[in-house]
């Protein structure tokens, strides 16, 4: 072979290491694995079958196989039969289960009976993150990643995807009729087969008009409208890419900012992200057990009533308004433009003069204040303020807290790339570990479990990489 590094000869005989703890490095990964499950009380977060049954065969203990499980996330290998496989001879799973190795049944049984409980340990991990004090300063950033469902988009229907598939499949039917009645004018044999030939696809293109038109009836029995086959609790959803969209959940995750561990999530099916801001904030606030918590998030979250919400919780937000103003997009003073002067409860408009408050109306559910001069009339600037009689500021009972939110980013410039380089790496790294495919299981329950688990690879080895693994796991013993 020349000058290449040769390997031994297979017949060589050679010494091996007397114990299988030899071939497992003293700063290798899998011993975190071992002594944090081996630490927990798993008795106490739900597991099944910690007390062994007094008759019938022998389990396995539930630690045995959360070990393979969390092993499977933090090494990719997150298929049942694909962990049975690592477990006859992968000498780290073997370490790790000491040499047991559990048909895939097994493992995916458990993964499917353990659900809630799973999630639990990595809220456990979290926890212990909070005890040694890593969450002095708690800061978080929010945001909701789309991770596809085992649903295809063809399995997936809405009122308007049905309406368009049941014009293409009528005027499919058309188009068959119009052939049928010119070959009916035919003669001879292949006639005769064109015609059997049009008429089986006709029945089959009026079947499957019947087929939608049930699905049509179901679709309206939805509260949103919308049904996926594969996985009833998946939702189409638009991604960033533009006029993209996939069919799975919306994963909201808050993570610290600080050590940029993921200190809640939660998987969801809703498809935008207005209504979540408060609920991720109460969780990210309890794990991190703060008593007051800041929170960055993209304009997506921008609420009145999150923003709220958040502050009632003892929640401060960055979130940016997103740019909707009419009057902005026709040439004309914003309400931006316009000072409120909380002293004499009135607004001081572009021109100096006082809008002073008139009445309070309802705006879509919300007490509204309203603000108006009556001088507008003579104003020079009036062109650039409004259409009507006179302009006329809204401001929303509570609109203290978005005053406050606007304030706090205008001192806070940094606030959106303290946001984005916070949020975004974990996703894309859980989504690279994923392998960029769907989620495995189906349903939001299985789904969330998948999810906890790949979130608590994740912070495993954040943690690996900030202390190292001999002092992680003396900090998980401690
Ligand atoms: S139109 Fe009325 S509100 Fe607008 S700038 Fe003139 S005076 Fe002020």
């Amino acid at each position: 072979m020349g000058r290449f590094i040769e390997g031994e000869e297979r017949g060589q005989l050679s010494l091996m290491p007397t114990s299988i703890d030899e071939y497992v490095e003293e700063d290798n990964v899998v011993r975190v694995v071992d002594a944090f499950i081996d630490e927990l009380d798993l008795q106490a977060l739900g597991f099944a079958g910690v007390a062994p049954a007094a008759t019938g065969r022998p389990a396995y203990h539930p630690s045995t196989l959360l070990k393979i499980y969390l092993y499977g996330y933090l090494n990719r290998v997150q298929s049942s039969r694909r962990l049975e496989r690592e477990a006859k001879r992968n000498v780290e799973v073997m370490w790790l289960t000491r040499r047991l190795a559990p048909d895939f049944k097994t493992i995916a049984d458990f993964r499917k009976n353990n659900g809630t409980a799973i999630q639990s340990v990595c809220a456990k991990f979290v926890e212990i993150c909070a005890h040694i004090g890593l969450f002095k300063h708690a800061v978080t950033a929010i945001d909701g990643a789309k991770f596809k469902a085992v649903n295809s988009r063809d399995r997936n229907f809405t009122r308007g995807k049905l309406k368009r598939r049941m014009e293409q499949v009528a005027e499919s039917i058309n188009r068959y009729l119009e052939a049928l009645d010119t070959a009916d004018l035919e003669e001879g044999e292949r006639a005769g087969e064109k015609v059997a030939r049009l008429a089986a696809r006709i029945a089959a293109m009026r079947a499957r008009l019947a087929e939608l038109k049930e699905l049509e009836q179901r679709v309206q029995e939805e509260p949103d409208k919308q049904i996926s086959l594969t996985d009833p609790d998946a939702r189409a959803m638009a991604t960033n890419m533009r006029g993209s969209s996939v069919v799975g959940y919306n994963v909201q995750t808050a993570v610290d900012t600080e050590h940029h561990l993921i200190v809640a999530h939660q998987v969801t099916n809703v498809v935008v992200d207005r209504t979540l801001l408060a609920p991720m904030a109460a969780k990210a606030k309890e794990a991190m057990r703060a008593e007051k918590l800041d929170a960055f998030a993209d304009r997506g979250y921008y609420s009145g009533e999150q923003l709220l919400a958040c502050e009632e919780i003892g929640v401060a937000t960055w979130v940016p308004k997103p740019r909707t103003s009419n009057a902005r997009a026709a040439g004309r003073f914003d309400k931006e433009d316009f000072e409120y002067l909380p002293e004499q409860n009135a607004y001081r408009c572009p021109a100096g003069e006082i809008l002073p408050y008139r009445f309070t109306g309802v705006h879509d559910d919300q007490n509204v204040h309203i603000y108006f001069t009556n001088v507008c009339g003579e104003c020079a600037l009036k062109s650039c303020c409004t259409t009507g009689k006179e302009r006329r500021v809204r401001r929303w009972e509570h609109e203290h807290v978005i005053d406050s939110t606007r304030d706090r980013l205008k001192t806070t410039p940094d606030a959106m790339n303290i946001r984005r380089r916070t949020v975004e790496h974990p996703f894309g790294t859980m989504k690279a570990w994923m392998g960029h495919t769907h989620f495995l299981t189906k349903g939001i329950e299985k789904v969330s479990t998948e999810m906890s688990s790949c979130v608590l690879a994740y912070n495993l080895k954040r943690m690996i990489s900030m202390l190292g693994v001999k002092p992680l796991m003396a900090t998980i013993r401690a």
